[in-house]
């Protein structure tokens, strides 16, 4: 199943999220051009500066002004991950388009072999990690947490996902057909189906400066992304309402019970109790309600994913 390849040699884009990595493109580049050169894979690297209040797109031009295959877009601020993701496959050319970090936390050296088996015929070439590398314990569990939630609200296995993936055009352009305001990439890309294999990696240590995810907004990540992906959480408001029903089953036979055989307590305690139990029970599932409206009516807006400042080399 050799792909039929539109030019001799097919043009591979890879898309580089960056927020505030001004200390990451030139090594990135040099790197990236390193191996893509010595495989003889024709590329264009499109970085996605993702609002930096840094030198980050500084760097993009000093680059893309003397080297043709490197590209830049500046969004207006920082919309996140996954619209940097989504501008870069908007902007690419290739035939096949390549997502990785920019801090080369996704090996360069996998990208050849990669390469090798979209070109044998697989649509998605995923890459997965054989190791969480240097995280904290609480990053790993609340990781973890996380990802067993996603996966079985998504039906995929994503636990060991990550967004380093290479992907066909036509993958491509199944994704951006996606109308969706707040896409989850790497789980988007295992629901387009799509034929494709898994390609183990070890994350590597930053080439240089900090993650840019805060416990915070990594909380906000994983709640935008399973409420983005699934609507288990409104289940889990019936499953409340159950639980209670049953409880108040149990509590109505046994206070009926006394009532009638004379035994009954004044029970200001239990109905305080019950009043507090039924009130955070209401609020909770109230809450989650709320969030999916505050969704629909983000997707109703129907406000861009990101907004474009400036762009080079395109
Ligand atoms: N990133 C981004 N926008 C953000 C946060 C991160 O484009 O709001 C980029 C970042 O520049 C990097 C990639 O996403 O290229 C992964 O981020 P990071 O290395 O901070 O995450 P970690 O590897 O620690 O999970
Ligand atoms: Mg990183």
């Amino acid at each position: 199943m050799e792909k039929e390849q539109k030019t001799s040699r097919p043009p591979l884009s890879v898309i580089l999220p960056a927020y505030n990595e001004f200390d990451n493109i030139h090594p990135a580049f040099e790197q990236l051009s390193a191996v893509l050169d010595g495989a003889a894979i024709p590329y264009e690297l499109i970085f996605v500066d993702d609002g930096s209040d840094d030198q980050t797109y500084h760097n993009i031009q000093i680059l893309s002004s003397s080297h043709p295959q490197v590209k830049g877009i500046r969004f207006t601020r920082n919309f996140g991950k996954e619209s940097a993701i989504f501008a870069g496959l908007e902007a690419a050319s290739g035939d096949c388009c390549l997502v990785m970090d920019c801090d080369m936390q996704h090996p360069p050296v996998l990208i050849p072999e990669m390469y090798r088996l979209w070109q044998e015929g697989y649509e998605i070439v995923e890459g997965v990690k054989a190791s969480r590398g240097n995280e904290n314990i609480v990053h790993t569990l609340c990781a973890n947490a996380f990802y067993r939630i996603i996966s079985r609200a998504s039906g995929f296995d994503m636990a060991k996902a990550s967004d380093f993936k290479l992907l066909d055009r036509q993958a491509v352009d199944a994704l951006l057909s996606m109308p969706e305001r707040a896409p989850f990439f790497r789980a988007l890309s295992s629901w387009i189906g799509f034929h494709s294999i898994s390609v183990p990696f070890y994350v590597q240590e930053r080439e240089a400066g900090v993650s840019k995810w805060s416990a915070w907004k990594l909380v906000k990540y994983a709640i935008r992304n399973i409420t983005s992906f699934s609507g288990a959480p409104l289940q889990f408001v019936t499953l409340l309402g159950w639980i209670m029903f049953l409880c108040s089953v149990g509590l109505g036979i046994q206070s009926l019970y006394r009532y009638f055989t004379g035994t009954a307590l004044e029970g200001f305690t239990t109905v305080i109790l019950l009043q507090l139990l039924i009130g955070s029970i209401l609020m909770i599932s109230l809450g989650i309600i709320g969030h999916y409206i505050s969704r629909i009516y983000d997707e109703i807006k129907a406000r861009p994913r990101y907004l474009i400042s400036k762009k080079c080399g395109f």
